[in-house]
C-alpha cells in the first residue's frame, strides 16, 4: 500500500475557462509546492489530479494541508494506492480507514470503476464491500442519503484507491492565470487579507513594502516577511522588494503642511508602487483599503490616492467590516503575526489633525513645495527579498 494525494479540480471553473491552460498552470503550482517535501509524481486524468512521492517517509498530513491551499482546488483528500484484488481492497478498505469505520455511526460505500474491464461492477463493488465492513464493524449502519463517513474505492489505471471524505480545497483560480499584479503590504491586518483575494481570483502576486528605518525597526520589517511567508502558502511564490522610504517621508514632514502628510505619502506610495509594478510586468497594484476605516481611507482621500495612479488598483476589501476581514486573517493564518506590535511607516509622523476630506488642487498646492526629483532613481535603491 502506498498513500497518495487525489485532487478534484473545480467543474463549473473548467467550462469557463482554457481547460487545458488551467490544468498545466494547476499541475505547475503543484509541482512547485510539493518540493519541499520530496520528489512527487503530479498527473491529471479525468479531472482528477494524483500526486505520488518517490520516497516513503513523506508527512502526508502536511502535504494534504499544504495542498489545501493551493487555488484552483475544490476538494482534496489522501488514498491509499493498492493492487486491485478485491479482496485485498476489502482488507486495505479495513486497516487504512479503521480509526474513522470505528467511529462512525453511519456509512456508505461509493465505487467509481474507470476500468471497465474489472470484473465486479460500480453496484457490486458498493455493495460487497459495504457487506464486509458491516461485518467487521458492528458500530456501523449503511445510510445511502446522509451518512457520517463515506468510503470510495476507485478503480483506475491498474491500481485502486481507497479513501473517506474528501477536505475542501482552497476554491479559485490557479495562481497566474489572470496575470500578475503587486501587492501593497503592511505589517497590518488588511493588505495580507487583501493579497489573498486577489491570488484566489488567479493573479500572480509580489509584494512592495515601505519601510523608514530607524523609525520603523528591523522586528517590523521581519513581521512584514513573516505575513508574506503566510501568502506564499497561497501563491507558491512570493517576493518582497522593500523600498527606502525614509528619506522621501522626512522630505514631506519638512516640506508640506502636516495635515496633509498622510495623503501625500500615500500618493507617493502609489507612485512608487505603479512605477514598480510597470518595471515588473504586473498590470495592476492591490491594497488593503477599506472604505471609512481610518482617515486615509475616506472617498476623498482614496479619490486623491488614485489619481495618481498609471495602472488599476484593486481594492478587493473595499466593502468589507474589519471584522469579516479579520475573520479571513485567521483563516488564512496571518492574524496572529498581523496583530504583533511593531510600527508601520504610515504610523510615523501622522499629524493631528488629518484632512479626511482633501481635494485634489489643494494636494496637488502642497505637493508642489516638494523637490522635482524626490522619488528619481528609487527604483534602483529597492531591495528584492524572494521568500
Ligand atoms: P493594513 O491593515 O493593511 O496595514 P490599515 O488599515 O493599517 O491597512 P493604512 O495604514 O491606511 O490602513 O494602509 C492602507 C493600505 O496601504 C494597506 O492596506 C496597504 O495596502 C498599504 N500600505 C500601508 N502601509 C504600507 C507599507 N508600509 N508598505 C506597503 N503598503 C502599505
Ligand atoms: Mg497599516
Amino acid at each position: 500500500m502506498k498513500e497518495v494525494i487525489l485532487i478534484k479540480l473545480g467543474e463549473l471553473v473548467l467550462k469557463g475557462l482554457n481547460r487545458n491552460k488551467f490544468e498545466d498552470l494547476l499541475l505547475k503550482n503543484i509541482r512547485s509546492s510539493m518540493k519541499k517535501y520530496g520528489t512527487a509524481k503530479v498527473k491529471a486524468a479525468q479531472s482528477t489530479v494524483y500526486v505520488e512521492f518517490e520516497e516513503e517517509d513523506v508527512d502526508m498530513d502536511a502535504v494534504l494541508n499544504s495542498c489545501a491551499r493551493i487555488f484552483g482546488i475544490v476538494t482534496v483528500v489522501k488514498a491509499a494506492k493498492t493492487n486491485i484484488d478485491f479482496e485485498n481492497i476489502k482488507e486495505e478498505t479495513k486497516s487504512y480507514l479503521s480509526m474513522e469505520l470505528m467511529t462512525a455511526k453511519t456509512f456508505k460505500v461509493n465505487a467509481k470503476r474507470a476500468d471497465k474491464s474489472y470484473p465486479l461492477n460500480s453496484p457490486q463493488i458498493m455493495a460487497l464491500t459495504g457487506e464486509y465492513l458491516l461485518n467487521e464493524f458492528p458500530n456501523l449502519k449503511v445510510d445511502v442519503h446522509n451518512p457520517e463517513l463515506t468510503v470510495t474505492v476507485e478503480i483506475r489505471e491498474g491500481f485502486a484507491y481507497i479513501h473517506a471524505d474528501p477536505i475542501r480545497g482552497a476554491g479559485g483560480l490557479p495562481c497566474g492565470i489572470s496575470g500578475h499584479a503587486l501587492l501593497m503590504l503592511s505589517g497590518g491586518i488588511d493588505s495580507p487579507v487583501a493579497g489573498y483575494s486577489m491570488a484566489k481570483r488567479g493573479l500572480r502576486v509580489s509584494s512592495i513594502h515601505f519601510e523608514s528605518p530607524p523609525y520603523t525597526s528591523e522586528r517590523a520589517r521581519d513581521k512584514v516577511m513573516s505575513l508574506a511567508g503566510v501568502l506564499r502558502e497561497y501563491c507558491g511564490h512570493m517576493d518582497v522588494f522593500v523600498v527606502p522610504f525614509t528619506e522621501i517621508q522626512e522630505k514631506i514632514r519638512d516640506c508640506c503642511n502636516e495635515d496633509y502628510f498622510t495623503i501625500i505619502m500615500r500618493r507617493y506610495m502609489l507612485r512608487i508602487a505603479c512605477a514598480l509594478a510597470d518595471k515588473y510586468n504586473a498590470k495592476a497594484v492591490i491594497t488593503g483599503e477599506s472604505l471609512g476605516q481610518v482617515a486615509s481611507q475616506t472617498l476623498g482621500a482614496i479619490a486623491c490616492t488614485d489619481a495618481v495612479a498609471t495602472m488599476p488598483v484593486f481594492r478587493p476589501l473595499i466593502g468589507t467590516d474589519k471584522q469579516d476581514i479579520i475573520n479571513v486573517s485567521r483563516h488564512i493564518g496571518a492574524f496572529d503575526i498581523s496583530v504583533l506590535p511593531y510600527e508601520d511607516c504610515c504610523t510615523v509622523f501622522t499629524p493631528k489633525h488629518p484632512k479626511t476630506n482633501p481635494s485634489i488642487a489643494e494636494v496637488e498646492r502642497e505637493e508642489a513645495k516638494l523637490p522635482a526629483d524626490l522619488i528619481d532613481g528609487i527604483l534602483d535603491r529597492i531591495e528584492r527579498v524572494s521568500i
